[in-house]
């Protein structure tokens, strides 16, 4: 008897995971796609945005990450009066295959404009983007203003974009990295001096938890990881720390897949029904479903995150 219960152990431990019980759920794969959002964005502390984009396409090839999304506001191309070299930029994201899509003309807040003179502006970019090669029919809010607590609003701009055959390009993870580039900004307009190893690490730190908060908050909403998509913008920061960040979620479990494949997940048709001000897609779901507890990111609050820019970045009390 004894023999035949090892021998029985013996064939049980030897058949692969996976045959043993069907109903075992499948391991839990982390899938992130990276978007960029404000292209063309003004120039930051340390680089050229031509420096910029040579950097970020240049990272994006060595840590073979094959498709990212550029969200574009084509208004800024005349406005800042580099049409030739960023227009030149865009076309060689693209070229490095990468895709383009909607992030309004002039980048307007929902919450201080109307719904026709947000669709508007929103045509106006389509145009522009419609005629470039490596489009894609996705919008992005700007400032992920959905409308807020104006519910008729809300849905008149969202039946605007499903009437123009555009998706609302959600992003499921966020860490505010447009305001660590503006700490840095000030910072070295202030001449202060700027501790590169920490700032890199704060930055890498920060878009790491930032995505494992939103991935633990999603399998609690939805029972299930989703394909994942965090927002970044076309940042020195992003240009000087891309790879490193690549690098730390890539250790932490995270499979980097393309921007095609993230947005092929349905619950990027959802709409989730919340008064919905300034979040991410996981924020909106928890909200829905009376999921409690934190549902935001902490070091989205920029007094929390300048707090921590000034201790460890500029060696501050
Ligand atoms: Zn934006």
């Amino acid at each position: 008897m004894l023999l035949f219960i090892v021998a029985l152990m013996f064939v049980v431990r030897a058949e692969p995971i996976a045959t043993v019980d069907a109903t075992v759920p499948q391991e839990h794969r982390k899938l992130i796609a990276l978007s960029f959002d404000d292209v063309p964005r003004l120039r930051g502390a340390f680089l050229t945005p031509q420096e910029r984009g040579e950097r970020l396409i240049a990272t994006l090839k060595e840590k073979q990450v094959d498709q990212a999304a550029f969200f574009l506001n084509p208004g800024q191309l005349t406005e800042y009066g580099d049409t030739k070299g960023a227009t030149q930029r865009i076309r060689d994201y693209v070229a490095a295959g990468h895709v383009i899509a909607n992030h309004s003309f002039t980048h307007p807040n929902l919450g201080k404009v109307s719904a026709a003179d947000y669709l508007s502006n929103i045509d106006a970019a389509e145009q522009w983007l419609v005629k470039q090669p490596g489009h894609r029919p996705w919008f992005r809010y700007p400032f992920l203003h959905e409308g807020g607590k104006d519910m008729a609003k809300r849905d008149a701009v969202r039946a605007g974009l499903k009437a123009r055959g555009l998706l609302n390009a959600y992003v499921t993870i966020d860490g505010s990295d447009w305001n660590m580039e503006d700490q840095a900004l000030k910072a070295v307009k202030a001449g202060k001096k700027i501790d590169m190893a920490a700032l890199r690490d704060l930055y890498v730190e920060t878009h790491v938890q930032s995505a494992d908060f939103s991935d633990a908050l999603m399998v609690r909403t939805l029972g299930r990881s989703p394909a994942h998509m965090i927002l970044l913008h076309e940042t020195d920061m992003a240009a000087l720390f891309l790879g490193d960040l690549i690098d730390a979620l890539r250790s932490d479990g995270w499979e980097i897949i393309s921007a095609d494949g993230a947005f092929a997940d349905p619950i990027y048709k959802l709409a989730p029904n919340t008064p919905f001000a300034a979040g991410t897609l996981t924020e909106g779901l928890a909200w829905e479903k009376g999921i409690t507890g934190p549902r935001w990111y902490d070091r989205n609050d920029t007094d929390i995150a300048n707090r921590l820019f000034a201790e460890r970045v500029l060696h501050e009390k």
